[in-house]
């Protein structure tokens, strides 16, 4: 119950009261008791033992019966002694003490007090005595003859008793009604006081629970008003810092979230403190109970979280695999908190599957490239010493001239063909002109009947249907289909069939190239438009292919927003289809627009 302010205010205000209570109900009964002896002593001897009376009272002792004469005389000034039911008189005998008359008839004998043995003695018995159960005053008067008497005037603390339990009621009342009232107040004012007190802690409670509801500011001046203002402003601080710190989090949640990096930490211990979505991806991890040890000494056998924690702290440590799917980078490094103490380990992991592949196919275009130089160079260097050292006859320089020349032509082929692929991959603009597609059939397969010929076989072109004039690059769309046309030709045995169809089909430019040669074998269809990529590399280089011209073809029709796609049989033939969009291909790609 005490536990409360309330409760203890009350509490205090009660004791308080008690405390002055009794202080003052204490002072007050021994002052009035103090009073009462000091108020019987000088009324005795301001009324009864004057200089007037003191002589009569020896007068009347010196006579015969000096007893009675005595008492006949205090009974004359009873009114003055003010002889009542308390207060009374007695001769005594200046002897022994004992009564010799007494205005109280019931009075037997006296109690030998202190004030007696001084009358006894002849001296004036007037002092106080608190404890005693009554006030007396003991005056001796001396006679010429004999012991004497002593006059005993006596008054029992009856009134003063009463007076004194009167008294203490009437405290006692008041403290009764001083308490009630105090429970009341120190009620009133501990709830003024505990009310605000309540308030601040609800608001506090729900503060803790994240709900700030900082309401109105206090008017009151005094302590508990400047303590709810006070409060109010740690409320609104505390709000603005915690609506901070949660958008700080939100962001660093999203950037985690969006981040293509793989981010991973980990305690001192080894433990997963985070992980973002990439992270998960890339390292196939579905639930989040990895341990860093036992997840990466999987991955690489030198890497230990000790090592990161007190070998290596301040250093970042790089390394690279194939992980699942991906080529992956990895950053480790250790990470402090703000009180410079170590925190853990933290992984940046970053997919260079892309760049890895593109790091790969450069080195391996490099090495081609090279490879495709080296070759014919090789033979020619040969051909050229042979033929400087003279030791050849007329036929065999011929056919060295022949060959030298051959392989020169392919170089210059090889060359133009990379410039072409270079220029295709800088994204070099096409010169776009409104014309015809059948119009460059025509025109390369007439071109390419000679070559045709040749092998003695048959090459033609049929226009299924009609196709509107679309936005093209003339000399690259017709680099193509040359391209093409001549692979057919070239793979096909002689007396072959090379058919070119042309058809408008849900609004593109359908071109089939067929024949009924070799064919490819199913394994390499797939790489098939890659660059140097050859079914039979020698077969292709003793044809003079460079082995670029499907790479190259596919570039240009991607360049057109087409699409190139093969089919092939092995021992059955090829056949190459070219889609390319109608209507969109001026619109999005046109420069110029010349009718054909
Ligand atoms: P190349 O200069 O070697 O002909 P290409 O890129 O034009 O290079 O062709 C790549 C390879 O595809 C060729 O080496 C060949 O093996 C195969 N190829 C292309 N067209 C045909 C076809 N019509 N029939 C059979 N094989 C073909």
């Amino acid at each position: 119950m005490l536990k409360s302010i309330q409760s203890k205010l009350v509490l205090l205000f009660i004791l308080v009261i008690l405390s002055v209570m009794l202080t003052v109900g204490t002072f007050i009964i021994t002052n009035v008791t103090r009073f009462y002896y000091s108020d019987f002593m000088s009324q005795i001897e301001t009324a009864v033992f004057t200089e007037e009376f003191i002589p009569q009272l020896s007068e009347a002792a010196e006579e015969e019966n000096g007893a009675q004469k005595l008492a006949e005389l205090l009974e004359a000034a009873s009114g003055r002694i003010g002889v009542d039911s308390y207060r009374n008189y007695a001769i005594l005998d200046g002897q022994d003490g004992s009564i010799l008359d007494a205005s109280d008839e019931l009075l037997g004998s006296v109690e030998m007090t202190d004030n007696i043995l001084a009358a006894l003695s002849g001296k004036i018995g007037n002092s106080i005595h608190p404890d005693g159960t009554y006030m007396e005053y003991a005056y001796p008067i001396q006679v010429q003859d004999g012991p004497g008497f002593i006059v005993y005037i006596f008054e029992t603390k009856e009134e003063l008793n009463n007076f004194s339990k009167s008294m203490f009621s009437i405290i006692l009342q008041a403290l009764l009604a001083a308490l009630l009232i105090s429970v009341i107040l120190g009620y009133l004012l501990s709830k003024t006081i505990t009310t605000p007190i309540k308030n601040l802690t609800a608001r506090a409670e729900k503060m803790t629970q994240g709900k700030f509801e900082l309401g109105d500011p206090s008017v009151s001046k005094d302590e508990i008003g400047v303590l709810t203002n006070t409060f109010r402003t740690m409320g609104q601080r505390l709000q603005e810092t915690v609506q901070e710190v949660a958008t700080q989090n939100t962001k660093l949640e999203k950037i985690m979230e969006y981040s293509t990096d793989g981010i991973v930490a980990f305690d001192t211990e080894g433990e997963l403190l985070l992980i973002n979505p990439s992270a998960k991806k890339y390292l196939s991890v579905e639930d989040e109970s990895i341990h860093f040890d036992e997840f990466f000494s999987g991955i690489f056998s030198d890497v230990s979280l000790g090592d990161f924690l007190y070998l290596n702290q301040d250093k970042q440590i790089i390394k690279e695999t194939d992980y699942n799917d991906y080529y992956l980078r990895f950053y480790f490094g250790s990470f402090k908190y703000s009180d410079d103490k170590i925190g853990g380990v933290i992984v940046d992991v970053q997919n260079v599957t892309e760049s890895r592949k593109l790091e790969l196919s450069r080195r391996e275009f490099v090495a081609n490239v090279s490879h495709e130089l080296r070759t014919p160079l090789t033979t020619v260097k040969a051909y050229i010493e042979t033929l400087e050292s003279g030791m050849v006859d007329r036929e065999t320089q011929e056919k060295f001239l022949d060959t030298i020349h051959r392989e020169t032509d392919r170089m210059t082929r090889l060359v133009s063909d990379l410039l072409t692929l270079s220029r295709l991959d800088n994204g070099v603009e096409l010169n776009l002109t409104r014309m015809r597609v059948e119009a460059i059939l025509k025109d390369v397969s007439e071109k390419m009947q000679f070559e045709a010929k040749k092998k003695h076989q048959i090459l033609s072109y049929t226009m299924i249907n009609e196709i509107p004039a679309i936005a093209l690059d003339y000399d690259r769309m017709q680099q193509v289909i040359i391209n093409i046309v001549s692979n057919a030709i070239k793979y096909t045995p002689n007396y072959g069939a090379i058919k070119i169809y042309s058809s408008y089909v849900s609004d593109n430019a359908i071109i089939r190239i067929a024949d009924n040669g070799m064919g490819i074998p199913q394994k390499d269809i797939k790489r098939i438009f890659e660059r140097f990529y050859r079914v039979d590399k020698a077969r292709s280089r003793e044809q003079g292919g460079t082995g670029l011209g499907l790479a190259i073809a596919k570039e240009i029709i991607n360049a057109h927003a087409g699409e190139i796609t093969l089919t092939s049989k092995l021992n059955e033939g090829t056949e190459i289809v070219i889609t390319l969009p109608v209507e969109k291909s001026f619109a999005s790609r046109g420069k110029q627009e010349m009718d054909s």
